[in-house]
This record gives C-alpha cells, sequence and structure tokens, in this order.
C-alpha cells in the first residue's frame, strides 16, 4: 500500500539517507575497533616473551594484514592499513595475492581505471519476470565455488559477442563464465540428484562428482520472488544496455568486481527492494486501481466499503461513517502526515468506543 511515486518517495528517500548515514558511521566504530584490536594483538604479542611462540597471536586473517601488523611503528600502520584497505578493492586479486610496491600501484591504476570506469559489467541473477532477484558482488559465490572477483571482471574492450562470457582466472578451474547459484539460508542448494551444487563439476553440462546418476545440476529450490531457481539466469550487460531496461547503474566506481552493487539496498534480495532495480515501484494506475476479490484480503479488509462495515459492527454503538478510515491517500500529502492522520483517527475512535462502553469498565477509585 504504501512504496508509492511523487511525494510519498520523499519519504522514502529521507529514510534511505538515514540508513545511509548510520551504516557509514557504523563502518567508521567497526574500523575504529578493529585497529584497536590489532593494536593490543601486535602490543601483547611483542611484550608476551613467556610465550616463546609470539606469531600465535597476531591475527591470520591475510598475508597483507600480518605483513602491516608486524609493522613496528604501530602508530602509522593505522593510516597504512586503512590506505591498503582501499587499495585491496582497488586491486582486488589483480596482485596475486603480494602487495604492489607503490610504483606498480601507480602503474596499475593508471593503466586499469580508465577502463573500469568505461567498461563495467553489471551482474545480476534475473528472474523470468525480469526481476532482477541477486545483485552479484566481489565476494558472491559463483557455480565453480569461485568468487566473482575471482573471475575476470576487466575488459579493455567489451566483447561483441552476447552473452558475455566472464570465466574464472584460479588456474585449473573449468568455469568458462560467472554462474551464480543462490544459498539456502546459509548452505548450497541441493540437486535433484540430492547432492549440493557445490559437488558438481563446473564444466559445461555440470555433472554430478558425487554420484553417476545426474543429469546435470538441476534444483527445484524456489526464489524469494516464487519463482523456482531454474528459470532465472546470471545476466552480464553493460551500463548501456542496463540503463536502456531503466535498471540502476549507480556511480562509476574505481573498485574491482562490483559486479552489479550500485548502492546500500543491493545488498537486499530483488523482492525486497523497492526501487526498480527489482520489480521496481508500482504505478500510480496501479496503487489507485480499485480493490477486487483477486486482492489479498488485508486490502480487502481495509479498502472495501462493505469490510469496513463488518468492521465496525464488531465495535459496539459505531457507525459506519466514523468508522471508515481516510485509506484514500492525498497524494499532497507525505507519509508521516497520512500516518499521523491515521493515528489521530483510530485514537478518536477509541475514545468514542470508551465513552460508550464506559459502564463495565472498572474504575481506578471504587
Ligand atoms: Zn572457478
Ligand atoms: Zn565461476
Ligand atoms: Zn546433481
Ligand atoms: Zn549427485
Ligand atoms: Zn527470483
Amino acid at each position: 500500500m504504501n512504496g508509492g511515486n511523487g511525494a510519498s518517495m520523499a519519504g522514502y528517500a529521507d529514510l534511505k539517507r538515514t540508513i545511509a548515514v548510520l551504516l557509514d558511521d557504523i563502518l567508521q566504530r567497526l574500523v575504529k575497533l578493529e585497529n584497536k584490536v590489532d593494536y593490543i594483538v601486535v602490543n601483547g604479542s611483542a611484550t608476551n616473551t613467556t610465550n616463546g611462540t609470539s606469531g600465535n597471536l597476531v591475527p591470520v586473517t591475510s598475508s597483507k594484514r600480518v605483513n602491516a601488523a608486524s609493522n613496528p611503528q604501530v602508530a602509522t600502520s593505522t593510516a597504512l592499513k586503512r590506505r591498503e584497505k582501499t587499495n585491496t578493492k582497488i586491486v582486488g586479486e589483480d596482485d596475486g595475492g603480494k602487495l604492489f610496491t607503490p610504483e606498480e600501484y601507480e602503474e596499475y591504476k593508471r593503466k586499469v581505471l580508465p577502463i573500469r570506469l568505461q567498461n563495467r559489467l553489471y551482474v545480476s541473477w534475473r528472474s523470468p519476470t525480469g526481476m532482477d532477484c541477486k545483485l552479484v558482488g566481489p565476494e558472491t559465490l559463483c557455480f565453480c565455488t569461485h568468487r566473482y572477483k575471482q573471475h575476470k571482471t576487466d575488459f579493455e574492450v567489451i566483447p561483441k559477442d552476447r552473452p558475455i562470457c566472464v570465466p574464472c582466472r584460479v588456474s585449473h578451474c573449468q568455469c568458462k563464465s560467472y554462474h551464480y547459484v543462490p544459498l539456502n539460508g546459509t548452505q548450497p542448494i541441493r540437486c535433484r540428484c540430492k547432492h549440493f551444487a557445490d559437488q558438481h563439476s563446473a564444466t559445461p553440462g555440470s555433472a554430478c562428482n558425487s554420484c553417476s546418476k545426474c543429469s546435470g545440476f538441476h534444483s527445484s529450490f524456489t526464489c524469494g520472488c516464487g519463482q523456482p531457481a531454474y528459470t532465472h539466469e546470471t545476466v552480464v550487460e553493460t551500463k548501456q544496455e542496463r540503463s536502456a531496461m531503466g535498471k540502476p547503474v549507480g556511480q562509476d566506481v574505481p573498485y574491482a568486481a562490483m559486479g552489479g552493487l550500485t548502492g546500500f539496498s543491493s545488498l537486499a534480495e530483488g523482492y525486497m527492494r523497492l526501487d526498480d532495480s527489482g520489480i521496481g515501484a508500482p504505478s500510480v494506475e496501479f496503487l489507485e486501481s480499485p480493490v477486487t476479490n483477486m486482492d489479498h484480503p488485508f486490502l480487502k479488509a481495509f479498502q472495501g466499503p462493505s469490510s469496513s462495515a463488518h468492521i465496525s459492527s464488531q465495535l459496539p454503538g459505531s457507525s459506519v461513517d466514523a468508522m471508515q478510515v481516510s485509506h484514500v491517500r492525498n497524494s499532497k500529502e507525505d507519509d508521516m502526515a497520512y500516518f499521523e492522520k491515521r493515528y489521530q483517527e483510530r485514537l478518536k475512535k477509541e475514545k468514542a468506543a470508551k465513552q460508550k462502553g464506559r459502564g463495565p469498565l472498572p474504575s481506578k477509585n471504587p
């Protein structure tokens, strides 16, 4: 009923901005906290002489982090790490795991960034109705069990052929192009052969590695949009192709393997996103069309005059007129005013109902 157009979108945009600011704040706090933990761990390991293997206390998240953490100048390493984090986002997997020298990094930026900003590819997992149920990001897993960022995501020239293939760059992986497979919560989904998606081969035909009766991966798992997973497809498209379909393309960013991510809401599943990357905001005609018998019982209960009479008959003494809720939203009203009005109406009604039924109500002073 809400999430409409025009004036009411202003409220939605405000909410989005608020959430963005909050998230930013949370992220900043997390970075501070992380730095503090690193500091404590490094200092602890340096002074802890009773424990001969001081290396144990250094976090082993990644070799890059350990390099920075073992730097004796801990105070300056905070700024260094922050720079490294940004650099890691830009470089992705292109440094092969060992850090670029500052010169290599500058050279890399000069070469890759213009290509990336111009030739970005958007990757999404699309339902048969055209909704992007999943926007693929750098960490999103492929059917081949590798992440999107481990695939070829930078193209000097965008291929002319469609579909565009995004092959895996992990050595010996047979994956010819990125292929998204949804998860069931945190678990991989099962094939009809009863084995998990990641037990199947990434070669064309996707045969099962764990049994011989499988004729290729096929799952009847149902996506949040209500359509079976196998009716969806992984779509790789250019900025032009995407904007031609009216889908958001976001801002040009220098980061590697951003795939389909264009904003905070990209992380939600398609049916929960109210922007046009999913089904889009419903049209005004759709929102203002009369409620029919085909509609959800909730809508019918709130809109039909016959049903509001039905509700009023449950409360003693209130007339149909008094029970009419102002469900016809004035387009010039903003969201808050609308809900405020609804709230005031409800208060009035409750008061009226209380006055009618005052007799049997217990009083505080007997
Ligand atoms: Zn792979
Ligand atoms: Zn792959
Ligand atoms: Zn199978
Ligand atoms: Zn199997
Ligand atoms: Zn879907």
